[in-house]
């Protein structure tokens, strides 16, 4: 029989008439012949106000306890949604992360899968029942419960997918696809019908919240055939897959942005061996994450030295480096934490020339100042002002002509 994991992420399970209609959802599939195990979220907004109530507690809330918090979203929803399959006459029964074995490593929080213990699933199935299973949860080996990082629900869905050697994993979520942009900032994005890993994995990477990045490496790692789709609507929603041969692939498959961004620079720092893991080394040890960076030399042997950050960690990566300041001979410490990355994206880019020369002219044009440039063989990434976002991603979405399909 077909095994299918569905997973509904928070706006779908928003409310007891939203968690019924998923209900039908997963009934008119069971009548189809297919086997469901299916992964939710917690209701929209649940996560935000646990994180809220944990932070009106504790300064800094305990990354152990705030595990034990956070996981009691995905537990109302599960429950809810086995009474509701129930209530419909379908066989159904509900499991935490860690009854059904998922197993992670202890990083709270910010947890990975490590293995599943797929024994209790099958059982259920084979006893001819809907499996629920919470998303966004595991279990260390010392039995701490942990969660995945925000958006994790989606890791979790493909992690059983993987485990249980699905036919496809099925996300269903609150827009009936992937589009060529976040279609709140360009509603004339178009929906994509496939788009292969690779560059659903640097969408995800540079900002696109559809999917979680670490969905996307174990869909990818594993081969799990992943679809986004439409709890609300019918349709087929967007393949991600392996690259076919012989297909023909438009140049560019989508925008990407990342509001959470912020920048520091270095002023006047000596142009010399070392300077750079001197200013980096301690930004590091802080586990702050850098993105980009860049270093221009002026003519009097003296180096500006800008990198960019989580807006989160801004503060703190301030702090360090105005403290470094001295030790550095830097001049001046600058920092905006008002910018926005905008990305483009295409396994195209790889066989055409011209693609950054043409991004940049678009921009001008706008008179959008761009202030740091990144490449990679699939993406160009470029630092803006963050009252130019909507401009930038519509401008280059026209340039483009990403509202055509190629
Ligand atoms: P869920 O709660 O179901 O996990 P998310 O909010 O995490 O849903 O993801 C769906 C949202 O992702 C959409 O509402 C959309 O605004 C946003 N999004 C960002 N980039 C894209 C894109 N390229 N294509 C589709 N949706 C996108
Ligand atoms: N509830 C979690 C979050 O809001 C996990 C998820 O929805 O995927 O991040
Ligand atoms: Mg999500």
């Amino acid at each position: 029989m077909a095994l299918y994991v569905h997973k509904y992420g928070g706006t779908s399970v928003g409310d007891t008439d939203r968690i019924k209609n998923v209900a039908d959802r997963i009934i008119q599939a069971r009548q189809r012949g297919e086997d469901v195990v299916v992964v939710v979220s917690a209701m929209s907004g649940e996560t935000n106000k646990l994180v809220a109530y944990a932070q009106a507690v504790q300064e800094r809330p305990d990354p152990r306890e705030l595990d034990v918090l956070l996981s009691t979203g995905e537990q109302v929803t599960i429950a809810l949604l086995a009474m509701a399959l129930r209530q419909k006459g379908c066989p159904a029964v509900s499991y935490t992360g860690w009854q059904v074995g998922i197993l992670s490593d202890d990083v709270h929080t910010k947890a990975r899968i490590a293995d599943i213990d797929t024994a209790r699933v099958r059982a259920e199935l084979a006893e001819g029942n809907v499996v629920v299973v919470a998303g966004f949860q595991g279990v260390t080996e010392e039995g701490d419960i942990t969660t995945l990082g925000r958006g994790g629900s989606d890791t979790t869905a493909v992690a059983l997918a993987a485990a249980l050697k699905a036919d496809e994993c099925l996300i269903y979520t609150d827009v009936d696809g992937v589009y060529t942009t976040d279609p709140r900032v360009e509603p004339r994005a178009r929906k994509l019908e496939r788009i292969t890993f690779e560059e659903m994995l640097e969408m995800a990477s540079l900002g696109s919240k559809v999917l979680q990045i670490r969905s996307v490496e174990f869909a990818g790692k594993y081969n799990v055939p992943l679809r986004v789709l439409s709890s609300f609507k019918e349709g087929y929603g967007t393949l991600i897959s392996y690259e076919e041969t012989g297909v023909e692939k438009a140049l560019i498959s989508g925008i990407a942005f990342n509001r959470d961004e912020a920048k520091l620079t270095i002023q006047g720092v000596p142009d010399r061996p070392g300077i750079a893991s001197k200013i980096l080394v301690p930004i590091a040890s802080a586990n702050i994450e850098v993105d980009m960076i860049v270093q221009n030399v002026a003519e009097d042997k003296t180096a500006d030295f800008t990198f960019t950050v989580h807006r989160n960690d801004y503060c703190k990566a301030l702090e360090i480096l105005e403290k470094n300041c001295g030790e550095l001979g830097a001049r001046r410490i600058a920092g905006d934490d008002k910018i926005v990355k905008v990305s483009l994206v295409g396994v195209g880019m790889r066989s055409h020339a011209g693609i950054a020369s043409k991004m940049f002219e678009a921009l001008a044009n706008e008179g959008i100042n761009i202030r740091m440039i990144s490449t990679s063989e699939i993406k160009i990434s470029v630092v803006v002002d963050e009252k130019y976002l909507e401009l930038a991603v519509r401008t280059l979405h026209d340039a483009f002509e990403l509202e055509r399909a190629a």
